[in-house]
């Protein structure tokens, strides 16, 4: 078996980050864990935490970092994380990402990829993305599932997102910019930081991403 990976993945609303975490985390063994779809699952459940949370996900707003982190802490301490794990939307803020490091410590996290895709090209894939209310799978007005919008992995229903409405998509877009960029510079500072190209098929990203994982890993573990 590879050796397991700690790793953050930034990226634009868009860049592609769900859907190359999934095939991340199959190929290193160790679980994808995207913190919008955790909050997603919570707002199904009905519960007071629920509402609290739909009030800033509608909206496009980021939810408040101490509850964020704590939800990060339990999900981390998890057996199957023991290996490692791949963050999607996590962490978004300086604080979030300091958080991580306290979360972590003594241990380090290998490697934040920042996979960079144009905005005007987000926009326009944001606008045609779909996903499965059940499983969080992705898919697209151009690449619908087989059958009838029913999720070709479990047969959910596959939807749009309520925040990818226009307004959301420009609040979630300026907050990126605004809070979750400054990380790229937090992470160089701290010579965690890969950068790879978003552009292209779905293949030649992950070919791109895996390279960019076991160069630098391959160099640090000697
Ligand atoms: P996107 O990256 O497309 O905005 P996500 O699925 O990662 O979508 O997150 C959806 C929503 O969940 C965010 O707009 C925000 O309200 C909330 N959220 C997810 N992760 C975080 C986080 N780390 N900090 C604050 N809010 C978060």
């Amino acid at each position: 078996m590879r050796p397991g990976v700690r790793l953050v993945i930034l990226g634009k609303q868009g860049a592609g980050k769900g859907t190359q975490c999934v095939r991340l985390a199959a190929h290193y063994q160790v679980p994808h864990i995207s913190t919008g779809d955790m909050f997603r699952a919570v707002q199904k459940s009905g519960t007071d935490l629920a509402e609290r949370l739909a009030k800033f996900m509608r909206a496009g707003e980021l939810i408040p970092d101490d509850l964020v982190i704590d939800v990060v802490a339990q999900r981390l301490s998890g057996p199957d994380a023991t290996r490692g794990f791949i963050l999607d939307g996590f962490p978004r803020t300086a604080a979030q990402a300091e958080g991580l490091a306290e979360l972590l410590a003594p241990e380090e996290l290998d490697l934040c990829l920042d996979l960079e895709v144009d905005t005007d090209v987000v926009l326009a894939r944001l606008s045609k993305r779909r996903v499965c209310e059940s499983c969080a799978a992705v898919y697209s007005l151009e690449q619908p599932p087989a059958v009838d919008w029913t999720c070709d992995v479990c047969g959910g229903r596959v939807v749009q997102r309520e925040d990818d409405t226009e307004a959301a998509i420009w609040r979630r877009l300026e907050l990126y910019e605004r809070e979750t960029a400054p990380l790229v510079a937090w992470y160089l500072e701290r010579d965690k930081l890969v950068v790879v190209d978003g552009a292209g098929s779905l293949d030649t990203v992950t070919a791109r991403l895996v390279r960019a994982i076991d160069g630098r890993l391959g160099a640090r573990r000697g």
